[in-house]
């Protein structure tokens, strides 16, 4: 990607995802001018004094106007919306892209748009439990991956726009894979939709039990529960939508999911030792595989500090 491919990107949604990304393309000076856009009229001014975007733009009209890359930083629920109003209003031939959590809801409803620009589904798989435009941050996307659920589109311009995004996701630190969005949706149903459904499982129910105190949760909360409530504390709204635009998939893991966690219960009940070992050890070589990818450091406590 040359410097200053895009001369300008439109950032509708500068929470952080959509702050991240324009904080890295400044780094890598991938865009000349960086207008935002969002439904709040609070985060779009909190972006331009932290300085994610040169120009606020009033509307989303305003966004587009002689955008040749738009991101779609919105949480899933609204993109359909939003995608239908770009396609009709953009910059004939500009880029699209979405980083939504959930592939399939993104690409039906960009499947019959108005092909004039051109929409490259997209995923960085990269994150954190904050939110709003000052959570983010350029070096989110390095050594991360970000994966591409092209559309059903052969044509010449579609192909090359595809190449564009990946070039981008590079230029920004990612390494790019391309997927259909099916795989994509059960991939992570099983990598980032499942625990997350986990975390908000357990700190509901240790919420629920009134033999327990609040006191003696927060206190004893070293003992793995604190791993969890990071988790659970991620943005509601982005999870609802993750939760009703990937229902398929994530009954799908659930199922299995209850399975394995059946089968635990009874050897639990039964004292079967020997499956209880047999299970966890398969849970410490995957943590390793994970370390030795580099998509986790191996240091003790998640590389916190003692006294934190
Ligand atoms: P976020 O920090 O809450 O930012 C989303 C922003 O979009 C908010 O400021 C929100 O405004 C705004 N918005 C909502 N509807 C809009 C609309 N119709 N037009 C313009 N702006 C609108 O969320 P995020 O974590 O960046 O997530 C954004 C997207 O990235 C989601 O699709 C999510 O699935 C995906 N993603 C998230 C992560 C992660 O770990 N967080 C990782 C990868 C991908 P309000 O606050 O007023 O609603």
């Amino acid at each position: 990607m040359t410097s200053e491919s895009f001369s300008r990107a439109a950032i509708i949604g500068i929470g952080l995802i959509g702050s991240s990304l324009g904080r890295a393309m400044r780094e890598a000076g991938v865009a000349g001018t960086i207008v935002g856009f969002d439904q709040s009229p609070d985060v779009i001014r909190r972006a331009a004094a932290c300085g994610v975007v040169d120009a606020p733009a009033a509307s989303l009209d305003e966004a587009l106007v002689g955008a040749d890359l738009i991101v779609v930083s919105t949480p899933v629920g609204a993109m359909a919306t939003v995608l239908a109003e770009i396609a009709a209003k953009a910059e004939a031939g500009a880029l699209v892209i979405d980083v939504g959590s959930v592939k399939g809801a993104v690409v039906t409803a960009a499947a019959d748009l108005n092909p004039r620009v051109h929409i490259v589904p997209c995923h960085p798989v990269a994150g954190t439990e904050q939110s709003g435009p000052e959570a983010g941050f350029a070096s989110l996307f390095k050594d991360r991956w970000s994966i591409i659920t092209p559309l059903a589109r052969h044509d010449e311009a579609y192909l090359a726009a595809v190449k564009c995004a990946a070039d981008l996701w590079r230029a920004v630190g990612a390494h790019v894979e391309l997927m259909d969005h099916q795989h994509h949706d059960l991939a992570l149903a099983i990598t980032s939709h499942l625990p997350h459904l986990i975390a908000f499982t357990l700190v509901g129910a240790a919420d629920d039990l009134e033999s327990v105190t609040e006191a003696e949760i927060v206190k004893y909360s070293a003992g793995g529960f604190r791993d969890f409530t990071r988790i659970a504390a991620s943005d509601p709204v982005m999870w609802r939508d993750v939760f009703v635009n990937n229902k398929d998939a994530v009954l799908e893991v659930l199922g299995r999911f209850t399975e394995e966690l059946a089968l635990l219960q009874r050897a639990i009940r039964w004292g079967d030792a020997e499956t209880l070992e047999k299970v966890f050890a398969r849970g410490r070589s995957l943590r390793r595989a994970i370390v030795a990818a580099g998509q986790e450091k191996d240091v003790p406590n998640f590389g916190r500090d003692e006294k934190a």
